[in-house]
């Protein structure tokens, strides 16, 4: 029997690859999903699953804001496995200088619609009474939620799937060809389109790509309901997250739908592996307890490691890819990619169709890093 031809084949699947299969097979075509391991296994499976609207720049705002309406609608078909939760986020203030932030990100979503409301340091703590006494304040920013990112990517692939996608498991991708991929075992799967979505390892297939992986560790504790009742980040998380060179951790801590706490997060340059590394956890465990000092007497039962997948310039690549007619990318979305994989996928699927988008899909265009590749080579 001859092989169908497909019109895309989406190569990966985590969170992003999953909701491009999806977004592609709803909207009419014939897909084909390539996944070399566990659906939702790579980046997604070690991600905190915090959906946030994040604003380090409108171009980042834009994607994350869009994304979480798509969020909104998913929300209401997930399974309870997928443990969605809006618990809100708390961006914590240390100091006054920290403050002055709460104030700037406070205008910023408030001039852009995005409901959010400044709390003082007395009402921070009663908000969250583990948090330690004496820190300055926080912004609340209510509709942020959370999620387990793995299995969502499990509902959207068996949605995909439901509207006539084929799944290739342990399909390992190790050629694209202009008629499609070729897996390690040299079958040949035809298809017109090409969608790359393997995170950290787009690279492999498409090098010529500026994307770096970032390690980062994450911890996840026993039961204690109540312990924490919202997403907390330290603002000094900012700093962490923009350094492009340096190792760093930040107080980020999750409530989950299960009683038990999340509690991370560091960043690493540099090509690591994925092993546990003792001394940057001791040091995000360490600065975990200066921000809620009854952590320490708390029971972690796992920790484990992920690849962000970063680009210079933080923001994913989603579109044509300028070197292959017949690929396009959905990739670089760095400590983001469970909050915009669904616009991704929107964004991505309205270039292939051709249709037009609700937000301008420019700034995401992968031409962007080739050219900071041809510079980097002359
Ligand atoms: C510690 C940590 C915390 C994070 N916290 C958050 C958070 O709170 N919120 C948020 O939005 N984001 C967060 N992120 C980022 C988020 O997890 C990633 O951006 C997202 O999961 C990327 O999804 P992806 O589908 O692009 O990649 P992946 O999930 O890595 O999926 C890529 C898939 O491609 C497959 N693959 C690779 N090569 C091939 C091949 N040749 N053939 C076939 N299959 C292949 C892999 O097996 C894998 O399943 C975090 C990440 C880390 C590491």
């Amino acid at each position: 029997m001859q092989r169908p031809i497909f019109d895309a084949l989406v190569i990966g699947a985590g969170i992003v690859g999953a909701a491009c299969a999806d977004e592609l097979a709803r909207s009419g075509l014939h897909v084909g999903i390539c996944e070399r391991e566990i659906i939702g296994g790579g980046a997604t499976a070690a991600g905190m699953g915090h959906l946030a609207i994040m604003d380090d720049s409108e171009e980042q705002f834009a994607l994350t804001r869009y994304s979480q309406s798509l969020w909104d609608v998913l929300a209401t078909e997930l399974p309870p496995t997928a443990e969605y939760l809006r618990c809100g986020a708390l961006w914590i203030a240390a100091d006054a200088d920290e403050m002055a932030e709460v104030d700037r990100k406070y205008r910023f979503y408030n001039a852009r619609g995005v409901s959010a409301s400044v709390l003082d340091g007395k009402q921070l703590a009663e908000t969250e009474p583990n948090l330690r006494s004496g820190l300055a304040g926080g912004l609340l920013v209510p509709g942020d939620c959370v999620c387990y990112p793995p299995c969502v990517a499990g509902h959207l692939v068996t949605k995909a799937v439901s509207h006539g996608a084929v799944l290739f498991e342990s399909a390992n991708v190790a050629e694209i060809l202009s008629s499609g991929v070729r897996l390690q075992d040299g079958t040949a799967v035809a298809s017109k389109l090409v969608v790359l979505a393997t995170g950290a390892w787009a690279g492999t297939l498409v090098p010529g790509l500026v994307i770096k992986p970032r390690k980062g560790h994450l911890v996840i504790t026993d039961r204690y309901p109540g312990f924490v009742h919202h997403q907390l980040i330290e603002l000094g998380y900012l700093k962490s997250a923009h350094s492009t060179q340096a190792d760093s951790v930040a107080f980020n801590i999750q409530p989950r739908a299960t009683g038990q706490i999340l509690i991370g997060s560091s960043r690493q340059f540099g090509d690591s592996g994925t092993a546990v590394e003792q001394a940057i956890l001791a040091k995000m465990l360490l600065r975990a307890a200066e921000y809620m000092p009854a952590l320490p007497r708390l029971s972690a039962i796992r920790v484990w490691t992920g690849l962000r997948a970063a680009t210079p310039d933080k923001l994913p690549l989603i579109g044509p890819c300028p070197d292959y007619p017949n690929v396009y990318l959905a990739t670089g979305h760095e400590g983001l990619g469970i909050s915009t994989s669904l616009a991704t996928a929107r964004l991505l699927t309205d270039q292939v169709l051709n249709r037009p988008s609700e937000i301008p899909f420019e700034p995401y265009l992968p031409e962007r890093n080739y050219a900071l590749h041809a510079q980097s080579v002359h």
